[in-house]
């Protein structure tokens, strides 16, 4: 079997090493890859034929800018409810292209800088940050990619460098580092590096403190060293220089137990003179309505990671109606999916409002939220999936309340679910 060349060629212009490509051209001390290449060479005919300069590459967000409302309307379509936070991500993707926009044609040091608005997304867990963030990125053509803040460790521990939640955003855009500068990070679960207590830390804290310094240079503005393929920064490796200063960063975390922190301040408030609400005009099934700052201070986000993200926004938790909805409501609703399947095999498949009902209710009862509907669909489905073929095309499948109850007390869903 051929060896593999222990040191490799890596492209001098975006770093990918040659097994990476298709093909690599070497110069005077020099390589470049078939896609930088081809990139390069699609750059010079814009420039040559149309006058176009650099900066208004494919990477730069061509056409008309989505507007608030249309980005909202997008996310209406896939996304139940939220609509405050739906509202703040819309402006905040709106600012994030115009602000492109600006600094493209504004580069004089003398004009007024648009500083970026990174967001937090605070709401409980399977209340759809993850899915809002998704959404947003099929309608963006910006470079998008998500994080997961439990897998970084400040440097030198094992784990992943803060650097690596670009490696992500560079794949994303193709290696197009002019690209990914402009690009959207959603760093998933945040909350999971904060610091174990409202106090600075004695002695370190790998994974929390650390690494919440580490992420601030990148959230700030940065020209940060990131390694091309991931992992551990080593010397002989090649680094991608990525500059942070254009990248929108948004964060969402499910912060439990932040609602008695968000309790505990508004009792004092209330209670102390100058109060502005009274006990009874609290909503207080959903406490993150009032979250601010500061609880994300008191839950362990050191103030400087706080202060950079200067937008701040909630979930609703997902009562029975919102689940009733989220079931057959979304374009890609549940529902909608089985329908799907049946449909391909000649099989039209309706449900009872009240088999629905059945499914909702037992969510709720076991605490399941949205990602418990699936598993309780998939409960219900799979047998009537099994025998799906030998039906005869044109024939009808009706899901029934009975249908629902018998499949749930069968598979008895407790330990299945849970
Ligand atoms: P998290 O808040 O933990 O990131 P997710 O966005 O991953 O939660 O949601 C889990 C699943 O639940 C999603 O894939 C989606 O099917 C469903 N879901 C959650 N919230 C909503 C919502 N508001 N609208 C529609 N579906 C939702």
């Amino acid at each position: 079997m051929a060896k593999r060349p222990t040191t490799e060629n890596h492209c001098s212009f975006c770093g990918r090493p040659e097994s990476q490509t298709r093909l690599m051209f070497t110069g005077v001390n020099a390589f470049i890859c078939d896609a930088c290449a081809e990139q390069a060479s699609r750059l010079v005919h814009e420039h040559l034929h149309t006058g176009t300069s650099s900066r208004h590459t494919s990477s730069y967000p061509q056409g008309a800018i989505p507007q608030p409302q249309q980005i909202k309307d997008y996310l209406d379509q896939y996304v139940i409810g939220q609509d405050d936070a739906k509202r703040v991500l819309a402006v905040a993707v709106y600012n994030h292209y115009k602000r492109l926009r600006y600094c493209a044609d504004h580069t004089d040091t003398d004009d007024v800088e648009i500083e970026k608005s990174n967001i937090i997304i605070v709401g409980e867990t399977g209340t759809g940050k993850t899915l809002l963030a998704r959404t947003i990125a099929r309608m963006l053509d910006v470079p998008f990619c998500i994080a997961d803040a439990t897998t970084l460790t400040e440097a030198g521990y094992v784990g992943d460098d803060v650097e690596n939640v670009l490696v992500r955003l560079l794949q994303a855009a193709d290696y197009d580092v002019a690209a990914a500068e402009r690009g959207i990070v959603f760093i998933d679960e945040i909350d999971k590096i904060a610091r174990k207590g409202d106090n600075p830390s004695i002695t370190r804290d790998v994974s929390g403190e650390g690494v919440q310094q580490a992420l601030l240079k990148l959230l700030e503005g940065a020209v940060v060293n990131v390694p091309p393929n991931g992992g551990r920064k080593h010397p002989e490796q090649q680094m991608i220089q990525v500059n942070t200063r254009n990248i929108l960063f948004i964060a969402g975390g499910a912060f439990d137990g932040i609602d008695r922190t968000i309790a505990t301040r508004l009792k004092s408030n209330v209670i102390g003179y100058n109060g502005t609400r009274t006990r009874e005009q609290l909503d207080r099934d959903n406490m993150l309505r009032y979250i601010l700052p500061m609880d994300l201070k008191h839950f362990g986000l050191i103030p400087e990671l706080v202060g950079r993200f200067p937008r701040l926004t909630y979930l609703n938790p997902l009562d029975h109606d919102a689940l009733r909805r989220i079931l057959s409501q979304p374009k890609n609703a549940l529902t909608k999916q089985y329908q799907a399947l049946f449909k391909m095999d000649g099989v039209d498949l309706t449900y009872d409002n009240a088999a629905l009902d059945t499914i909702v209710d037992t969510a709720v009862a076991y605490k399941l939220g949205a990602r418990g509907l699936r598993s309780i669909m998939e409960n219900v489905m799979t047998d009537l999936m099994f025998d799906l073929p030998n039906l005869s095309k044109g024939s009808k499948v009706r899901i029934t309340k009975k249908i629902v109850l018998d499949k749930i007390n069968k598979t008895n869903i407790n330990p299945s679910l849970k």
